[in-house]
């Protein structure tokens, strides 16, 4: 591929991702005058993603929101300290490493051959809220995806019994922090070629030595597999997920049942007790008309008013 071409298809990339972070902040109202925004460094390519284009969005934002990069060195073996800082250094963002040793902790309360994951994700929550507060952070950005948030819907759904994924704004449990996830609709594998494209150092995730999750594996290969089989279903997955009609549910904790009438059933999606639905094929998202394109940075505009 000659090299214009591969700076079109980058450029074309980066648009994408902005656009989609930007569409998220304006939907979530995830970004606001004067935030100081913690964004939770992993050294992984989703969370450099992440800085890199909060980053690209605040140079051209109306109002004025910070940024401060926030790594756990959770001091597992091999873990290449030197990377984040000097990678953070050249780029010029506040940052802070926080030096916490809960590996020791994990392998001492963990039970050889039993999984660590559960209680290594909780010593690392606790700690990055404290490290927000500290740092007078108003918000807390993670790097979750939209195949992250539809690999939890699924596992949640076939091991859970819950019709429950990950949202892109949360209110921590002691009501202290929002977090706010501004990658919610991009694509794992945009993130992927534009971790490529840019080169970031990436730090692997298994220095640890844990097994990976094997549900949520299997869980992303079926996802993987339909995207592939069948262009557009994970588009419409996520359009479900912005698209609930509670009175076509059976969660009588959510809508009314019992109180149901037919006095009040009008505005409902519809009576289907006889009908099949019938559907028109997805529409890939590479494929869909994207429209003018409006600089995300609009979007944010928009709450500056
Ligand atoms: S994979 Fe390792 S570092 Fe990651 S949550 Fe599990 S135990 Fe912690």
């Amino acid at each position: 591929m000659s090299g214009q071409k591969q700076q079109y298809n980058f450029n074309k990339l980066q648009k994408r991702l902005r656009r989609h972070v930007g569409q998220a902040i304006s939907d979530f109202n995830m970004i606001e005058d004067g935030d100081r925004i913690m964004v939770c460094l992993s050294g992984g390519k989703d969370s450099y993603t992440l800085l890199d284009i909060l980053m690209n969005l605040k140079a051209s934002a109306p109002i004025h929101f910070d940024l401060v990069a926030v790594n756990l060195d959770q001091k597992q073996p091999g873990f290449p300290e030197h990377v984040l800082p000097g990678y953070l250094e050249e780029l010029g963002v506040e940052y802070l490493i926080v030096n916490e040793d809960t590996y020791s902790i994990v392998k001492e309360k963990v039970p050889e051959g039993k999984t660590t994951c559960s209680l290594c994700s909780r010593l690392r929550r606790g700690i990055l809220y404290r490290t927000a507060t500290e740092l007078k952070c108003t918000k807390v950005a993670l790097g979750h995806h939209r195949d992250d948030i539809l690999e939890t819907l699924l596992l949640n759904m076939f091991y859970g019994g819950k019709l429950k994924a990950m949202p892109p704004k949360l209110v921590s449990d002691d009501g202290k922090h929002m977090v706010i996830r501004p990658l919610a609709y991009c694509r794992e594998k945009d993130i992927i070629k534009y971790s490529e494209a840019k080169g970031f150092p990436i730090i692997p995730c298994n220095l640890c030595g844990s097994q990976p999750n094997l549900q949520r594996q299997v869980i992303k290969e079926m996802l993987q597999n339909w995207d592939r089989q069948f262009p557009g279903r994970i588009e419409t997955m996520f359009k479900a997920l912005q698209n609930v009609v509670p009175s076509h549910l059976a969660d009588s904790e959510l809508f009314d049942f019992k109180g149901l009438s037919r006095d009040n059933a009008l505005g409902l999606e519809g009576d289907t007790a006889f009908d099949r639905e019938s559907f028109s094929n997805p529409v890939p998202e590479d494929e869909e008309d994207e429209g003018p394109t409006i600089d995300p940075a609009l979007t944010l505009a928009i709450k500056a008013l």
